[in-house]
């Protein structure tokens, strides 16, 4: 772990760097408020810094409101080092954002648990982070596919709508199902057809454009969300999804099966005043022309132009 340490006084700096070096830590050390501000002001800034009051430049009762201004999402643990004990200081120096203060000269073991207990800190906000990227995570995801859950995806649609009117863009959406999916749960498991739901979303996403977006709208019908795309780039777009599907046999219970999808296909035109539901409601009408044409297939609604 990288500890920074502040100091104008070299004596100070010299003494830090060789007892916090003896802990194990990572030792990045400045000379005043200026240098302090250049290493915490980086994106991947330590996580612990103890800065000396009295310092020219930024003092460090200005370094501590400066680095909680930059509201970030890993903690900095700040350690304020002063050679006044007033009380009336300390309340002043936690009060700009300080964690905790050790006053000059202090004593190697004081410094010591003070860390310790910044380290503590740290090392719970990090878990608490993770824990929220979890949470996050199973709110959105399909917990099979790792795709987008439907209403996640169904969000994204709502914000593309507004987008593209406001870009006057053309906007794509696709609804594809897999073909006779129940014959592959039926002969092979539920476990199979899991593995075939997983393998689609793979194969899907592998060959989207990074800012499409895929979910799983329910059972084996998923929803895309194609930004920028009219009508004729759409067509191109769910051809190409069509043969990936196509083109490759799966492999499912070790046995290779060929498994195709059905697109319908909506798009808006530039700016066109249309809502979320509309193209839903539309690409479901194309898929449900596909599956009574023969499945395996694209079927492109008419546009929607207002
Ligand atoms: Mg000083």
């Amino acid at each position: 772990m990288k500890i920074l340490v502040a100091d104008d006084s070299l004596v100070m700096r010299r003494l830090l760097e060789s007892i916090i070096d003896a802990w194990g830590y990572e030792v990045l050390s400045a000379r005043d408020g200026g240098e302090a501000w250049a290493v915490l002001s980086q994106p991947d800034a330590p996580q612990i810094a103890i800065l000396d009051w009295m310092m020219p430049v930024y003092t460090g009762l200005e370094l501590c409101a400066m680095v909680r201004e930059l509201r970030r999402k890993s903690y900095t643990y700040l350690i304020l080092l002063t050679s006044r004990g007033l009380r009336q200081d300390i309340v002043e120096g936690l009060s700009a954002g300080a964690d905790d203060y050790v006053v000059k000269p202090f004593e190697k073991q004081e410094l010591e648990v003070r860390l310790r207990a910044g380290r503590r800190i740290i090392d719970l906000q990090a878990e608490l982070v993770a824990a929220q990227a979890a949470l996050m995570e199973q709110a959105t995801r399909d917990a099979l596919t790792k795709i987008w859950n439907r209403a996640s995806i169904l969000e994204a649609l709502d914000r593309e709508v507004i987008r593209s009117q406001r870009e006057k863009r053309g906007l794509g959406v696709l609804m594809i199902d897999l073909d006779h999916f129940k014959l592959i749960n039926d002969s092979y498991g539920h476990q199979a057809g899991d593995e075939a739901l997983r393998e689609t979303a793979r194969r899907m996403q592998a060959a989207i454009r990074p800012y499409d977006s895929l979910g799983r709208y329910g059972g084996e019908e998923f929803l895309m969300v194609v930004p920028g795309c009219d009508d004729f780039c759409l067509s191109a777009h769910a051809e190409r999804l069509r043969l990936v599907m196509e083109s490759e046999t799966f492999v499912v219970a070790g046995q290779e099966v060929r498994l195709t999808a059905s697109f319908g296909a909506s798009s808006t035109s530039s700016g066109a005043e249309t809502s979320a539901e509309e193209l839903i409601r539309s690409a479901d009408a194309a898929l449900y022309e596909a599956k009574r044409a023969g499945r395996n297939r694209v079927v492109m609604a008419e546009p929607l132009t207002k």
